[in-house]
């Protein structure tokens, strides 16, 4: 099983999703954090591009795109490695990521077209000025009105594909509890 857990910059991804591999572990299921972007030399390069203070133009946009759809490429045979031993993927991202950052939509869809869609997907959503990381590299104004224009993105997408939204407003404890209630069914696991 590949479950996928969204949401802007600081919704709390990483915590949560390291809390649901603990939850996951206990029940004896076996495994696997996963996240984008990666560790590999493009999910590097990724990053290193991220950080530079300018705002991308159209076309480096456009090449930061690929680059994330090459990266996560990367990542499709151990998740279909994954899903035929019964192991459970839980990744921080997938390409929902890249639909909700990038642009243009079509463009993105179509350079993604051969990732492999997760099982389950839960976007964490929260307001920007709630969200708890720093905001790094762009004015704080900037920055937030960005993540609100990604935010409604995340919003459409769960309204045209099956998605599960939880409030990210809140603790990470209550939050962690509305995600393993959603989970739970899926693997027949009482809480
Ligand atoms: O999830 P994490 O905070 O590690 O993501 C690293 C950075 O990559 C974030 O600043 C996020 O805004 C950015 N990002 C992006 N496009 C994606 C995925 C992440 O711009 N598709
Ligand atoms: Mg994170």
């Amino acid at each position: 099983m590949y479950i996928c857990i969204e949401g802007i910059d600081g919704a709390g991804k990483t915590t949560q999703c390291k809390l649901l591999k603990d939850w996951l572990d206990k029940n004896g299921y076996k495994v696997e954090l996963i996240r984008e972007p990666t560790q590999s030399p493009i999910g590097k390069l990724i990053r290193k591009i991220l950080n530079e203070p300018n705002l991308p133009t159209a076309e480096q946009q456009k090449v930061l795109g690929l680059l994330f759809a090459a990266d996560r490429l990367l990542l499709r045979d151990k998740i279909q490695k994954a899903k035929d031993e019964g192991i459970i993927i839980v990744s921080d991202r997938c390409f929902y990521s890249s639909i909700a950052y990038q642009e243009p939509e079509d463009w993105i869809k179509e350079i993604n077209k051969f990732a492999i869609k997760p099982d389950i997907v839960i976007i964490l959503d929260i307001k920007p000025e709630n969200a708890q990381e720093r905001f790094e590299g762009l004015e704080r104004f900037e920055k937030k009105s960005f993540l609100e224009r990604v935010r409604k993105k995340y919003l459409r997408i769960a309204e045209e594909n099956e998605c599960f939204i939880v409030d990210a407003n809140r603790g990470i404890n209550i939050i962690q509890d509305d995600i393993r209630k959603i989970i739970a069914p899926y693997l027949g696991i009482c809480r």
